[in-house]
């Protein structure tokens, strides 16, 4: 357990839609998702991170490498039979105006605010260790879908 921790949030727009959910996330929609990440790790005792845990600035750039892929598109489970023809329609390269602009991420998970704070933390989780050569670790990520509700993955 770290002594101190540091921690940096991130907002992304997206959309998703919940096959099974017997509520108003099953319709397509939005939120706005403010992501925050919590790292933690022996304060370092030399060079530029002198007296930190980490340059927050590098704790934002992993956070937008992992989330950027996801901001203003459309998450739905691969298994979500209105997946599969979304994604032809919107990821259609003939039908972009420039390329990549394909906006439909097929995931492999309900897409859920208790799920993406596992998948995105872990994955921040991995760029965190890497740039600390495992000095620094994610010690939590928080998905908040709304103003009032948020899930947080503990590593
Ligand atoms: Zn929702």
């Amino acid at each position: 357990m770290s002594e101190v921790t540091i921690t940096r949030r991130l907002g992304i727009d997206c959309g998703h839609a919940l096959r099974d959910h017997l509520g108003q996330c099953h319709r397509p929609h939005g939120h706005r998702y403010e992501v925050e990440v919590e790292v933690g790790g022996d304060i370092s005792t030399g060079g530029s991170e002198r007296g930190m845990v980490m340059d927050l600035a590098f704790i934002k750039e992993a956070m937008r490498d992992v989330l950027g892929k996801y901001d203003h598109r459309f998450m739905i489970e691969s298994r979500d039979p209105r997946g599969i023809p979304m994604s032809d329609v919107f990821n259609d390269p003939d039908d972009q105006p420039v390329p990549g602009w394909g906006f439909v991420i097929l995931t492999e998970f309900p897409p859920t605010a208790e799920m993406l704070a596992r998948v995105w933390g872990s994955l921040i989780d991995t760029e965190v260790r890497e740039r600390s050569d495992g000095r620094c670790s994610v010690v939590s990520c928080t998905v908040h879908e709304t103003p009032n509700g948020r899930a947080t993955w503990r590593a």
